[in-house]
């Protein structure tokens, strides 16, 4: 194997990487395995509750995946060596050299310092804070190595996906949070703080009105569009009497739900949407309005090729006239806010990729190595 990476991202030890049996063996592979001779890379992909790793090609196509649970594997290091494992065993079921696995790529939550490779802030990932995670990368796995964050690394993986060189491309998550991963001129961006595309905290109301968010400040796109801000907006603007006419979904639920101070789902305003409730389609219209503000404020700072809108509440997506009446409001909303040059050249799109593109982005990523 000829390896071209710099010397920091190179082993330090000799290598010992055959597989242990106190970590959970990983399941073999159930997608095609790759073509005789080709490169594969390992990526991996960790949250607080899974850690998902996969085998990839210099392509970007996925031929082995499993997952298991983070808790019992607590530390970076088992973490690494579960991953490595999972490699070695999937390469002997193919009957391939490892020396074909030429490097191996992390993905991880929260604020990375892409200097040190360590993690600044996370949630739900104890021990994790300041360790030197792409050393530790190198020496369990014995392989170049490259630490991403993970909504980078799942933008990467789109970015990849599409083949779009040195453009650049934003995807925007949306759910509980809303952030975005970042690629510029080709390259995942994370900062110089780690905190690049932390779009659910860019202002799109101000003073004293302006609601409050979550991080103490007021009047962020999460607070308005985020899950709970979704929802908080439907409350505030239903009579007390209020009555879906959705035939989708469970009325005295709802009604329940709504009484005992329970919160309507993103997922159950999508349902009375699609069935005409105008009160629900005018919540949707809202949010679509400021994620589009939000994406044009990022649009006319990056100006990139595409955006992706990914993650869990997009409405239903390409899937449902709901969902891509919400990608038109958005659109729309962006062309409003930005110059012609920028509105009117931005891709504005759901994303392909699903639970696999951080995995992949990780790959994509290590590849960049080599
Ligand atoms: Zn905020």
């Amino acid at each position: 194997m000829t390896l071209t990476a710099p010397d920091c991202m190179q082993p330090s030890s000799p290598p010992d990487i055959s597989p242990r049996n106190d970590l959970p063996s990983a399941d073999m592979p159930a997608l095609d395995p790759p073509p005789v001779a080709t490169d594969l890379f390992l990526g991996i992909d960790v949250g607080g509750t899974n850690v998902k790793v996969g085998l990839v090609d210099g392509s970007g196509v996925l031929h082995a995946k499993a997952s298991t649970a983070t808790p019992p594997l607590k530390t970076p290091d088992r973490v690494f060596r579960y991953a490595i494992d999972f490699a070695i065993r999937t390469m002997r079921h193919w009957d391939r050299p490892i020396d074909d696995l030429m490097a191996v790529g992390l993905a991880v939550p929260g604020v990375l310092d892409t200097r040190e490779f360590q993690l600044r802030e996370v949630v739900n990932l104890p021990g994790w804070l300041g360790q030197p995670l792409r050393d530790i990368l190198v020496d369990t796995c014995q392989r170049p190595a490259m630490v991403v964050n993970d909504a980078n690394a799942a933008a990467y993986a789109e970015h990849s996906l599409r083949k779009l060189g040195d453009q650049s491309l934003a995807l925007v998550t949306l759910g509980t949070g809303i952030g975005a991963g970042v690629v510029t001129a080709g390259r995942p961006h994370g900062g110089d703080h780690g905190c690049a595309g932390e779009v659910g905290h860019i202002a799109i109301e101000f003073g004293d009105m302006a609601l409050p968010c979550t991080c103490g400040s007021r009047g962020h796109l999460e607070s308005y569009a985020g899950a709970a801000g979704v929802i908080a907006r439907l409350r505030a603007s239903m009579p007390e009497d209020y009555q879906t006419n959705s035939d989708q979904i469970d009325r005295d639920q709802i009604s329940r739900d709504l009484y005992a101070g329970q919160p309507w789902t993103p997922r159950s305003i999508a349902m009375a949407a699609a069935d005409g409730d105008a009160l629900c389609l005018q919540i949707i219209d809202q949010t679509g309005d400021y994620v589009g503000r939000a994406i044009g404020m990022l649009g006319q700072t990056l100006d990139p090729a595409v955006v992706l809108l990914g993650g869990a509440m997009t409405f239903g997506g390409d899937q449902t006239s709901t969902g891509r009446g919400f990608l038109e409001r958005i659109r729309r909303s962006v062309t409003d806010t930005t110059l012609v040059q920028v509105g009117g050249n931005i891709q504005v799109e759901f994303a392909s990729l699903g639970n696999d593109a951080g995995t992949l982005g990780a790959a994509m990523v290590a590849k960049n190595l080599t």
